[in-house]
């Protein structure tokens, strides 16, 4: 037979997620000869035998790969025949290694899976059971190269049985870092709030108990601790809100199996593979009208946050539990979550129970991913565990590392380095000196992960900006200023690799304005580059400033108020009503008149909240963007009607009236109309303004390809019709997947503006 020899390259993120192994395993088993060896470009083989194994190789490289390998290419060329002995695993050389992607953390795989819950296995019910295809990566990871020595588990020797699979490249735990079993690696406890350790034959078995009889148990889990309760009984979820000063947020929870998907939820294809993927994150569904999880979880909203068990330890809690649990970021309202042992002894003891907590340290805190299904992709709406450290990869290339510091709410940062974009983990609000902390280290780590020096840092205009100051204080050279409705866009252009010209649609709650208004109702063209502001939203008086954001009612007054005049007093609805038995009334209409502590603002954000507290649904709010979610929530989405609005194209921008708007509202109001319709025409108004100006826009640019971003965009109801409408109209229209439409994904946005106008500069 006739014998030949190929280099085979394999590019992508190859390395580090048990490659090797696999292409040894695989040229085992088709009898090839030769090595492979990880290079600067990914991995690199060269084997030996027959056309048809070499054939079937090649294939089943693309076929069955890890599953934490994603493979961009697979190169071959034949090569002269050397005649290998036999098929060996190269040591990678350590110059090589200066620029290995690093993998997430990912769920229990389902061989592991397997030997957890079978009786004869060593592993048996071991909660910190992985391999070289799952387990803890990102949060375990302090330093490069990824050897054990550099992650947490540095602390656990291997026993000789742990070693020994270690060693083995036949061994599905060869090189696994954190390989560890019950003789040798970490061990979980159970104890009060005094950390009196709790005795028990079987801790996890013991902590279901407790759960069972309504407990709050604080649980350390892979990237910080979680709270979680008994799902179904509602006494445990109030006490537990009450606890945590969290009033009406929704809770994510955590279900034993698939099974329970359907019984809570109405899932569709789409969800539930996003649901089961290796990732796991939170996802979004609708629930079921007489789902036994009941209102206390999610209150007021037509869905869940439903995510399955990703650590051996969930897996075990939720199988002896056999009920869903609320599943929630353990801190107090807004702080971070809490990672550490003994800040989380500190801060949650006034919440929690009992503290079911193992010695695995977590090196970097991250919180879960939450994701939904938008105009049928899978899109994030929090991108962290289960995806960070994964770059986003680009069809740009940049020539200078940039580093993006992202904006005040939902920050992420992001590293952007020749094709690749290292969105951050979560790191939340920067209004507190723990997230700030948490900011100025992540960024310090993936620097250090990646061996990025940046040349270029973007940032967003607003002054204010913890990230902004940080940035100003930098040594970086070259920094550069990003408009933040500019940066959403350019996200979303990125991630669907456009870098031409488009029609540009940001809608949020706010962002800095470089006419010193806050912008968020933004239609623009733009490039990668720049930005021409074609049309916003008339401008909405913000009586009190921050104060008008958290209470929606002052916005619906300055919408009456704009449309009425004076003659507001006479409009005979419950809202009118309610404002005269306030003392405050006087007051605000004061500010506005005289514009005292009144900024204006043209975010479409604002707009559905001041709609929200005009129809009475919610006067003050106790999380972001509360009124307008449960104003979503209640349409009816039969109702295909509109209502009626002008643009004005006189205007430099264009100024899109809502005040028709609200006339029509009052109308509907005074004529006892169902507030379900009330919702659904504004929704679809919403929708039609979109359109109605992108093909404007369309017709006198010529462009076609039209991006929607911005938090505002989360609205399911809102960016579906609005992708519908356009679609009609012959537009190409963009939406977010890889990256949150919020301001989570303004990061990347930033890195691709700047890496643009650094080019120029
Ligand atoms: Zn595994
Ligand atoms: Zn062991
Ligand atoms: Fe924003």
């Amino acid at each position: 037979m006739k014998m030949l020899a190929k280099k085979i390259i394999v590019k992508g993120i190859v390395q580090g997620v048990g490659f090797r192994p696999f292409i040894y395993r695989l040229a085992q088993q088709y009898g090839l000869r030769g090595t492979v060896s990880n290079n600067a470009h990914g991995v690199e083989i060269e084997a030996e035998g027959d056309h048809t194994s070499m054939q079937l190789f090649i294939h089943a490289i693309n076929r069955s790969s890890p599953p934490l390998a994603l493979i961009d290419k697979v190169e071959s060329q034949e090569i002269d025949y050397k005649g290998f002995n036999d098929f060996i695993i190269k040591a990678s050389n350590g110059s090589d290694e200066r620029f290995t992607l690093i993998s997430p953390d990912v769920a229990v795989c389902d061989d592991c899976l397997h030997e957890l819950f079978d009786p004869n296995d060593r592993r048996y019910r071991y909660p910190f059971i992985n391999c070289t295809n799952c387990g803890p990566r990102f949060t375990i990871i302090q330093d490069i190269p990824y050897d054990r020595p550099n992650t947490t588990m540095s602390i656990f020797p291997m026993c000789s049985d742990c070693k020994r699979e270690y060693n083995d490249p036949a061994n599905r735990r060869f090189h696994a870092q954190p390989n560890a079993c019950p003789v040798c690696g970490p061990t979980v406890t159970l104890s009060d709030i005094h950390q009196n350790i709790v005795v028990a034959d079987d801790v996890v078995r013991h902590t279901t108990t407790l759960l069972k009889a309504g407990k709050i148990i604080a649980l350390k889990g892979l990237g910080g601790y979680h709270l979680a309760c008994d799902a179904t009984n509602n006494e445990a979820v109030g006490q537990l809100r009450k606890r945590k000063r969290r009033i009406e947020k929704p809770f994510a929870i955590m279900i034993p199996d698939i099974t329970w998907l359907d019984r809570l939820c109405e899932p569709n294809r789409q969800e539930i593979s996003f649901i089961q993927s290796i990732n796991r994150p939170i996802v979004l569904v609708r629930r079921k009208d007489n789902s036994p999880v009941g209102n206390e979880v999610a209150p007021n909203n037509k869905y869940l946050g439903v995510m399955l068990p990703y650590t051996p330890l969930h897996h075990i809690l939720l199988n002896d539990a056999a009920m869903p649990l609320v599943m929630t970021s353990a801190n107090i309202s807004e702080e971070p979550i809490a990672y550490k042992d003994r800040d989380a002894f500190e801060r949650l003891s006034t919440i929690a129970d009992y503290f079911l907590v193992h010695n695995r340290d977590i090196h970097m805190r991250c919180d879960d991913s939450v994701g939904a299904v938008l105009n049928n992709r899978q899109t994030m709406l929090r991108r962290s565990r289960g995806y960070v450290p994964y770059p986003v990869k680009l069809n740009i290339h940049t020539k200078q590392p940039v580093i993006a510091v992202g904006g005040h709410l939902k920050n992420t940062f992001c590293y952007m380095k020749n094709e690749f974009a290292f969105l951050s983990h979560h790191i939340g609000d920067l209004e507190n000196y723990e997230t700030l902390r948490s900011f100025t280290e992540g960024i310090e780590h993936f620097k250090n992960l990646f061996n990025i020096t940046p040349e270029v840092l973007a940032y967003d205009m607003h002054p204010e900006y913890l990230s902004t100051k940080y940035a100003i204080e930098s040594d970086i050279p070259l920094k550069i200023p990003v408009q933040h409705h500019h940066a959403h866009i350019v996200s979303c252009m990125a991630e669907n690799n456009l870098s031409g010209e488009v029609i540009g649609v940001s809608f949020d709650g706010t962002g800095y304005g470089p006419d010193g208004t806050i912008w968020g109702g933004e239609i623009m063209t733009a490039t990668p580059a720049g930005y021409n502001r074609i049309a916003h939203f008339d401008h909405i008086p913000l009586a009190g400033g921050e104060q008008a954001i958290r209470e929606p009612w002052r916005i619906a007054f300055s919408l009456l108020y704009n449309t009425f005049g004076n003659d507001y007093i006479n409009i005979d609805i419950p809202f009118i009503r309610s404002l005269q038995t306030m003392n405050a009334l006087p007051v605000i209409e004061k500010m506005i008149r005289q514009k005292l502590n009144t900024p204006v603002t043209s975010a479409a954000g604002r707009l559905f909240d001041g709609i929200a507290a005009l129809c009475g649904i919610k006067q003050t709010i106790n999380y972001e963007a509360q009124a307008a979610i449960e104003l979503q929530m209640l349409a009816d989405e039969h109702i295909s009607m509109y209502y009626d609005y002008d643009i004005d194209t006189a205007a430099t921008p264009w100024k899109i009236k809502w005040q028709g708007i609200v006339k029509n509202i009052v109308d509907d109001l005074q004529q006892e109309i169902p507030v379900s319709a009330i919702s659904q025409k504004f929704h679809n108004t919403m929708a039609l303004i979109i359109s109605d100006t992108s093909e404007r826009v369309g017709k006198e640019t010529g462009l076609q390809d039209v991006i929607l971003s911005g938090g505002v965009f989360q609205n399911v109801l809102l960016l579906e019709k609005s992708v519908a409408l356009l679609s009609q109209r012959g537009m190409n229209v963009h939406t977010h997947s890889r990256v949150p439409p919020n301001d989570g994904g303004l990061s990347l946005g930033q890195a691709v503006v700047a890496m643009n106008k650094a080019v120029n500069s």
